[in-house]
């Protein structure tokens, strides 16, 4: 570790989302182990998640070194009628930035580090005059589609809705179907479509990013993002994966030790981020696919959405498994499938040896969890940013295939048995796992002394220390 008389201080503001939070604290880590005195400033988690909350707690807890701080909440929050929880958190962040504001002006920091929903903040750094970085806690793909939305927006009239399935066209990725764009902003009149459009301007207006990712993995979307600029303006640090922290496993050790007893790489892992939710139709239909496949599985099972929109914000109830999944399910499964309820250690299950196979929502986070262990996956995108991800992967990483009706009303039991089998038995599925392991290799690579992004990483505190 290398001290320094004065350490420069670093503030990290992280929107309160899971994904966001978990890249974001290991960010801190690092930059505390290069000498760096570092505070992480939160505002409380407007979605009522247990696990966000504990997570908090648990990495607060976990670091001393660093500092943590919640931001007291805003006095009133307007009633916001959106359907996207998004635009709660956009409000929340909002309404924080004078409390921001304060905490900044009494203690300068050399370095403000902020993520893609925190661009209001960009107002307090330039008053007061901190250097702003962003964390962009998705992958190069994504933030080379946000630099160019603003561009994009003004050059057509219609909503990514009606566009369909048309190639939107974006440097250094593959073309994205335009319904493919995030939810929230797929419908050009709604308020939380112009909070995209306002955080991208900004994106592009603070002009230093510092992204999850490994060049190797990315190299055509992180070129399009230097565009050649001098000195780069982007530090591709990655992967950053949530680090193995043995007060998580508790609440998930029956199914740590339930993959103890299974065969090398024979477990097939379906999880689908901290909010992922489906139906209860769907997950029957899971049910049986999986029953079906033969497989060995792993499974985190919550409850379908209530439909009640006062419940947006609230985490589902514990998954009552005998009513929600098919009758004699569960038992006709025993020993060869395990079924969680809502949550499980993910990062540890991944890192598993017994686990050969993910099916995943295609997060970022979980996305790097399984390429940093090697682990192939099935896309079967959901919300967020999750769709263009599925076209990164599938389309341009080659690390994973879809789950076909991903993008339809409801995924086949068919489709589920189909796409496990090819994962777990077929020789697409080996050929998968053999390029998944060279991905795994080329970060530790990256990581490594001397690595790209281990040497990206050197700089980028360089210049936090020398305050530009
Ligand atoms: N996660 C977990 N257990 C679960 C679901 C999620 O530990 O049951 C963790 C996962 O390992 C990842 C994070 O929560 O680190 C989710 O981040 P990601 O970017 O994949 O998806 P998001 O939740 O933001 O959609």
């Amino acid at each position: 570790r290398i001290m320094s008389a004065t350490p420069t201080t670093v503030v990290l503001y992280p929107s309160p989302g899971m994904g966001h939070l978990v890249s974001m604290f290991e960010l801190a880590k690092l930059l505390d182990s290069h000498g760096l005195s570092v505070t992480v400033i939160i505002v409380e988690p407007h979605y009522n998640t247990g696990s966000t909350a504990a997570f908090i707690a648990r990495s607060s807890a976990s670091n001393p070194s660093n500092r943590t701080i919640v931001l007291p909440r805003p006095d009133s929050l307007p009633h916001n009628p959106s359907r996207h929880h998004e635009a709660h958190a956009f409000d929340l962040l909002r309404l924080s930035n004078p409390e921001l504001r304060r905490f900044l002006h009494e203690s300068p920091p050399s370095a403000l580090v902020l993520d893609y929903f925190c661009g209001y903040a960009l107002d307090v750094s330039a008053e007061l005059r901190i250097p702003a970085y962003y964390f962009f806690t998705s992958g190069a793909g994504v933030l080379s589609v946000f630099l160019h939305f603003p561009d994009l927006h003004s050059r057509t009239t219609a909503s990514f809705r009606e566009m369909g399935s048309n190639p939107l066209h974006f440097p250094g990725i593959p073309p994205i179907p335009a319904n493919h764009m995030p939810v929230p902003m797929l419908d050009r009149d709604d308020p939380v479509y112009e909070s995209f459009l306002y955080f991208s301007k900004r994106l592009k207006e603070a002009g230093r990013y510092i992204i999850n990712t490994f060049e190797d993995l990315q190299p055509r979307a992180v070129a399009a993002i230097s565009d050649g600029a001098l000195p780069p303006n982007y530090f591709c640090i990655g992967p950053l994966i949530q680090s193995r922290d043995r007060e998580s496993s508790r609440g998930g050790s029956e199914c740590l030790a339930w993959l103890d007893a299974q065969p090398k790489k024979s477990v097939v892992f379906l999880c689908f981020g901290s909010i992922g939710l489906f139906s209860s139709e769907q997950l029957k239909e899971m049910a049986v696919g999986l029953e079906r496949s033969g497989q060995r599985f792993l499974w985190v099972v919550r409850s379908p959405p209530s439909g009640d929109p006062d419940k947006l914000l609230e985490a589902p109830p514990e998954p009552d498994l005998e009513r929600i999944l098919p009758e004699g399910f569960l038992e006709r499964t025993k020993g060869r499938g395990l079924v969680v309820k809502s949550w499980a250690p993910q990062a540890e299950v991944l890192e598993h040896g017994s686990v050969g196979g993910f099916v995943t929502h295609c997060g970022w986070n979980s996305t790097l969890e399984a390429i940093v262990n090697g682990v192939p996956m099935v896309a079967w995108p959901m919300y967020a940013e999750q769709w263009m991800n599925k076209v990164f992967l599938v389309e341009e990483m080659k690390l994973a295939v879809p789950m076909e009706g991903y993008d339809k009303d409801i995924v086949s039991a068919e489709e589920v048995e189909r796409k496990v089998r090819w994962l777990m038995e077929s020789e697409g599925g080996v050929e998968l796992r053999a390029r998944t392991e060279r991905a795994k290799e080329r970060a530790a690579a990256s990581l490594a002394e001397g690595g790209k992004s281990k040497v990206a990483l050197l700089e980028l505190v360089e210049r936090m220390k020398r305050g530009i």
